[in-house]
């Protein structure tokens, strides 16, 4: 392990376009001991060979409950282009990442995975799209190893809906791998939101962005830490952080009851009054009535669904808590 990556023999400079002199890497953990040990030499072993004048290894603790703090701080200590952010409890990926960002000093910043689903030799790609004026150069994935035909087929159905009604449009088959400029990086950070869906929120930033294609690995050790429950929670974050087509819904549908509500006293009111028959029974009243209440209870959870986050947002608590912070100087980037 190199300790003093200033002494690096340059490498590969000559291709031209933006320089980097500080490359951050953020990586969000959570109970993921049994990947690390494997993942950190790989991982240092590909930013060595980087044409950076030097980088610094963001590793966010979010509040894991196994080894991995412990882990952490060993590696730190032994290398001091590693920095460590342990927040008080699990926040969730999503805020591990903002505040692995905000601790950041960088010119351009690299989000990745801890387990190596994301492979580090694509940031040689990224940065070379960087250097040649990319302000975003998010990774999409071409195949994705060790994933249930269930998981691919959700996030399909993700994606298209949430193009379908979503203000901005995210690619297909993007995560969170990315190399971001640090203009895209402040822009991200300037957005308070605390429901946040951060591919949404770097779609939105606008700027330069090209996608950068890979493969995706099977995870290098343990179990995804996304269960079903949390991807489900980020999927509806992202559609009504982004959108307001279920609030129309409402709107829609009472047209279309009022249309059918209009046309069917019409048709009862001709069988009255043109012929000997009229429409009796209690069934289609029950139905009418039954499908109306339905219609109204389902939109007032989604008008419950907004509301609730209105009052998440205007509580104004911070995203996330630092407990503990080490391998950051005092002159260096500091939190929230
Ligand atoms: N992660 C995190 N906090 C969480 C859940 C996950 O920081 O509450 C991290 C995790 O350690 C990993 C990354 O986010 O580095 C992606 O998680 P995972 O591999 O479980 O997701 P998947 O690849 O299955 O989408
Ligand atoms: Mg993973």
């Amino acid at each position: 392990m190199n300790e003093h990556p200033e002494t690096n023999p340059p490498p590969n400079f000559e291709t031209g376009g933006r320089t980097c002199s500080l490359l951050s890497v953020v990586v969000p953990c959570f109970n993921e001991e049994e990947v690390l040990p494997k993942t950190y030499p790989r991982l240092v072993k590909v930013l060595d060979t980087l044409p950076v004048h030097a980088f610094e290894l963001i590793y966010v603790d979010d509040g894991s409950r196994d080894t991995t703090m412990d882990i952490l701080r060993e590696i730190q200590r032994a290398d001091t282009r590693v920095r460590v952010v342990g927040l008080s409890r699990n926040f969730g990926q999503e805020m591990a990442m903002t505040a692995g960002l905000q601790s950041t000093a960088g010119q351009a910043v690299v989000l990745i995975d801890a387990d190596f689903q994301d492979p580090p030799e694509v940031i040689l790609k990224m940065l070379d799209r960087w250097r040649q004026g990319v302000d975003v150069a998010y990774g999409v994935r071409t195949q994705r190893d060790g994933e249930t035909l269930f998981k691919r087929k959700t996030s399909n159905l993700f994606y298209h809906i949430f193009n379908r009604f979503a203000d901005i449009d995210i690619p297909l088959d993007t995560g969170e791998f990315r190399l971001m400029d640090r203009a895209v990086v402040d822009a991200v950070l300037a957005m308070p939101e605390h429901d946040r869906f951060f591919r949404g929120i770097v779609a939105w930033a606008g700027f330069r962005q090209e996608p950068v294609h890979f493969h995706r690995l099977a995870r290098a050790s343990g179990a995804s830490k996304h269960r079903l429950k949390n991807r489900l929670s980020l999927a509806i974050t992202a559609i009504l952080s982004f959108s307001l087509a279920p609030l129309r819904l409402a709107t829609w549908l009472g047209l279309f009851s009022t249309g059918l509500a209009l046309s069917s006293t019409l048709y009862a009111l001709g069988l009255r009054f043109l012929t000997d028959t009229w429409i009796s029974g209690w069934a289609s009243l029950f139905i009418a009535v039954l499908f109306l209440g339905g219609v109204q209870l389902v939109l007032l959870g989604v008008l419950g669904e907004y509301v609730g986050r209105i009052y998440g947002e205007v509580k104004r608590r911070p995203l996330y808590l630092v407990k503990e912070r080490l391998g950051f100087t005092p002159a260096g980037p500091v939190s929230q």
